[in-house]
């Protein structure tokens, strides 16, 4: 469960996020829109731990996000806009670095790996290099990064912006699954059809939260 309390971020004198306050259970999914510089990044960010919050709190499963590590020992879970790949590295490395402190066999993790690369449809393409990916299959393959970790909580930001229509239903497919396994999935999208998908929706602007449809 994600709590987001009374929370502002901002830039000096930006406000990039005002007083926002909402929260998501676990096993749903909230789709947030607005236009670009409406805040959605920072949002996601201050929930990620990767952006001081001014005010308010940010409380996952009742634990309080204070910074980057805090957040990931909390099982919260970035897919950013941009992808945040190391591009000289291949897809599976990607996959494999947020896993290495993984207390689990060698072969548990192994098996994530290649479900999470089949189920963004890039099992042939593990070894590639980053770089050598179009930017369609490099999102994916941060989707694939994202689910492998088993978060509970799942942030996906612009996941799908450069998807065609048949892996961007995938991609929300993939995330509604995240939310059956039990996570909190909050999702910031342009795309209409994405935002109708999920179980709530919210438009911010200027920093600040409106309804579209309760969760
Ligand atoms: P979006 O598509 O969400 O509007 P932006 O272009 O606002 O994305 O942001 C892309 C990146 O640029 C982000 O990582 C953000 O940190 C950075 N950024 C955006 N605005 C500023 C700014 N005014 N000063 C410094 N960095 C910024
Ligand atoms: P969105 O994701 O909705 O496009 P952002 O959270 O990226 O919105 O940006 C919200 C506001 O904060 C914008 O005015 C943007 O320019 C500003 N901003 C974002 N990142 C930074 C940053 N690192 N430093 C300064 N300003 C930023």
């Amino acid at each position: 469960m994600i709590s987001v309390k009374d929370v502002t971020v901002a830039y000096g004198e930006l406000v990039a996020v005002a007083d926002v306050s909402f929260d998501v259970p676990p096993g749903f999914v909230l789709a947030v829109s607005g236009p670009s510089g409406a805040g959605k990044s920072s949002l996601l960010w201050a929930i990620a731990g990767a952006v001081p919050v001014r005010s308010g709190k940010v409380v996952v499963d009742g634990l309080v996000i204070a910074d980057r590590p805090s957040a990931a020992a909390h099982g919260v879970v970035l897919i950013p806009q941009g992808n945040g790949l190391a591009r000289v590295l291949t897809a599976r490395e990607n996959l494999s670095l947020p896993l290495l402190t993984e207390r689990k066999p060698a072969e548990d993790v192994e098996r994530v790996i290649e479900k999470s690369l089949t189920d963004v449809g890039l099992a042939e393409s593990g070894d590639h290099l980053v770089e050598e990916l179009s930017g369609g299959e490099q999102q994916r393959v941060a989707v694939a990064r994202g689910i492998a970790q088993q978060g509970k909580v799942i942030l996906a930001d612009e996941s799908t912006s450069e998807l065609d229509g048949t892996n961007r239903e995938r991609v929300v497919d993939l995330l509604r699954a995240e939310a059956h396994r039990g996570a909190a999935v909050v999702i910031a999208t342009h795309d209409s059809t994405v935002a109708d998908s999920a179980d709530g929706h919210a438009v911010m602007d200027e920093g600040r939260l409106t309804w579209v449809r309760r969760l």
